[in-house]
């Protein structure tokens, strides 16, 4: 592509927002230019390199159900894998990895330099340039000038970013990278209101330095396996993982430094995400806890360096390791890089459309953290929904806007414009009211046909797609139809199963609903040739087949309220009876629809429903000014 030619979107940062927005946008046919502050460091991960797990791990299935790269790059790196959850039901069963850092950003920035469409060039943007209201390009702090209609902005953790190790703090991006420090003023000068958050990491220690023989060791689950459905299964064997403990000794330490701590000393107030606390946090907040459990993790094939999974911490260096050394295994450790806290600025992300389009300036988008959230896979989802709709709004079609009861997706992007956060948003199962009806394994019946539908999701892999459709629902019929014979080998199976035994032929659908049969089970009494993940797809199915009935209906009753729009021109002051609070967060937040005016924090039921008069009476008076009742609704 010519560097010089126009451009329709420009993606400002390369991280795991920018590059999905950066994909996406190029792949529907847009000129994209990327720009990187450093594109040796694209798709950079600095905290745990670790993909999925609960509802993220569902965020990266809804992604490469959608034709995203996430899943793709994290099979591509995984050095370690498990499914998380197995005792619990299948809604919130999930995959995470743990990756190869280095391999995981190459595969990114691989795939960036293959696309037609896009350029990808090292410049650190300095201002966001408006006009009338629009945005129409970026400035470089080299002063440059790049034009483009829709600029996504995906600058991460950066954006006036400081790092504090103790009482020290100084103006740094994450993991030793230049902070962005020009773009928050151009932002607030476009009129956006910017909130600022912290997020903590963990010290690196060296692996030779751990007597790993004194842990209890994981290994990653046996049988092969992988996020993205568009390529091949893998065994990931020869890495593991380990559990050690903190202990007394190391509390004592960290309270003897309290003077140090900028977190006890309230140096450092800002919010950081409470579902992730630092150890700092966990021996301040519950004292009586003796011990708190640590991972150590590898984070890639070529690195000494191992990740301490649940020990982020602001103390100081030297804090940082003498605490360490009271660990099992680690009394001997060498640490690689010490732990910090960064502080950094975010958009108050109820500026935005659920499109992600800022209310303020038209045609730029915001994503990732940026808006608040934290973590690579939703940052990654973001990007995706961003990059698809810049691209959607140039081709003067509707924006994708996921529903609650269609994909993780749509709950994260709606609770972000909605309700905002107050802290480091990131995706949980208990955020997610209709979690049964979108798990793992349905991820593609919900969202391939919207990636078919944009050009995101190529021949071959649809056609991969039908593919497995069609072999399901032709196993679905088989099994039942297939009458399992009474014979003394099924009642042993079974016995052993710790299932009843048949005293008549029973089908294989129906063996197959009870509770203690999974499929694996029913192929030691039936051959199929159906790949083992399909058919835990069909035992997923049948299962929760009464259940995801009565969740879908539920979900229809509430889609009319969902879809009831409310006019764009609609004055809250004027409604009736509405408080002065659900005016003032509903004139703030300007929900699109009645179902997202239920979800503003401080709107109650009976505010709801005066919303709905006032749009029923707004719709009448449009009528009549029309002359006429005009066909029903
Ligand atoms: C210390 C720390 C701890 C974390 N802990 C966790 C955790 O425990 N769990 C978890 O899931 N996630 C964690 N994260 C979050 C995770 O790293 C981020 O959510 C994720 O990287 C965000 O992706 P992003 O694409 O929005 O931004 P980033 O990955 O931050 O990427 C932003 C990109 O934009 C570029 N950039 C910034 N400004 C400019 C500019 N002006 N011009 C050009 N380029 C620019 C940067 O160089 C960078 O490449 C942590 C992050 C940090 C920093």
């Amino acid at each position: 592509m010519n560097q010089d030619s126009g451009y329709d979107v420009i993606v400002v940062g390369g991280g795991h927002s920018g590059c999905e927005a950066s994909l996406a946008a190029s792949r529907m046919g847009c000129r994209t230019l990327l720009l990187n502050h450093n594109i040796d460091n694209m798709a950079l991960m600095p905290c745990n390199p670790a993909i999925g797990g609960p509802a993220k791990g569902n965020l990266v299935r809804e992604l490469d159900a959608l034709g995203g790269e996430q899943a793709i790059a994290a099979d591509f790196a995984t050095l370690h894998l498990r499914w998380l959850n197995t005792s619990k039901g299948y809604a919130v069963r999930t995959l995470r990895a743990q990756c190869d850092l280095k391999d995981y950003a190459s595969h990114y920035m691989l795939v960036l330099a293959k696309v037609p469409n896009l350029f990808v060039y090292q410049a650190m943007v300095s201002e966001i340039i408006t006009d009338a209201g629009s945005v129409i390009g970026v400035v470089t702090r080299a002063g440059e000038k790049f034009s483009a209609p829709r600029v996504i902005l995906a600058s991460g953790t950066y954006m006036s970013g400081v790092v504090h190790m103790g009482l020290t703090s100084f103006p740094s991006g994450p993991l030793g990278q230049v902070p962005s420090p020009e773009i928050s003023g151009s932002l607030r000068r476009a009129g956006l209101e910017l909130k600022r958050f912290r997020t903590d990491t963990t010290p690196r220690i060296c692996r030779h330095s751990v007597n790993w023989d004194a842990l209890p060791l994981q290994p990653s689950d046996p049988a092969p396996d992988a996020f993205s459905h568009w390529g091949r299964k893998k065994v990931h064997e020869g890495y593991f993982c380990a559990q050690t403990r903190t202990s007394k000794k190391t509390h004592d330490i960290l309270k003897a430094a309290l003077g140090r701590s900028p977190l006890a000393t309230k140096k450092l107030g800002t919010a950081g995400p409470r579902y992730c606390p630092s150890i700092d946090d966990k021996i301040l907040k519950f004292p009586d806890k003796e011990s708190h459990p640590i991972f150590l993790e590898p984070v890639g094939r070529h690195s000494r360096e191992i990740y301490m999974q649940n020990f982020s911490t602001t103390s100081p260096p030297d804090v940082q390791l003498e605490m360490i050394r009271t660990l099992p295994g680690c009394e001997r450790a060498l640490m690689i890089r010490p732990g910090y806290g960064i502080e950094y600025d975010y958009v108050d992300p109820t500026q935005l459309e659920p499109w992600l389009e800022t209310r303020q300036v038209k045609g730029l988008f915001c994503a990732g953290q940026i808006c608040g959230t934290s973590g690579y896979e939703e940052a990654a989802a973001q990007g995706m929904m961003a990059g698809i709709n810049a691209a959607l709004s140039l081709k003067g079609r509707e924006p994708i806007v996921l529903g609650r009861g269609e994909a993780y997706i749509g709950v994260l992007i709606d609770d972000l414009t909605t309700r905002g956060t107050d802290e480091p948003y990131r995706m949980l199962p208990s955020r997610c009211e209709h979690r049964l009806l979108m798990r793992h394994d349905n991820a593609d019946d919900r969202l391939c046909r919207t990636g078919r539908d944009i050009g995101l999701l190529d021949d071959a892999k649809w056609a991969a797609f039908e593919a497995r459709r069609q072999a399901v629902s032709l196993e679905r019929e088989r099994l039942a139809a297939f009458k399992i014979p009474v014979c003394d080998r099924t009642n042993s199976i079974l016995r052993e199963l710790g299932s009843s035994p048949l005293s008549e032929p029973i089908t294989a659908m129906d063996l197959l609903l009870r509770p203690e049969i999974s499929w694996g089970a029913l192929t030691r009494l039936i051959d199929s040739e159906l790949a083992p993940d399909l058919g835990t797809k069909i035992e997923i199915e049948a299962k929760y087949s009464g259940y995801a009935l009565r969740e879908d209906r539920r979900v229809r009753r509430l889609s009319s309220m969902e879809r009831l729009r409310i006019p764009d021109e609609l004055e809250y002051r004027e409604v009736p009876g509405l408080s002065a609070e659900a005016s003032e967060k509903l004139s703030r937040v300007r929900p699109r629809t009645l179902g997202q005016a239920t979800r503003v924090p401080g709107v109650n039921n009976v505010d709801v429903q005066l919303v709905q008069v006032a749009i029923e009476r707004a719709r009448r008076q449009g009528e009549s000014a029309r002359g006429g009742a005009g066909p029903p609704r």
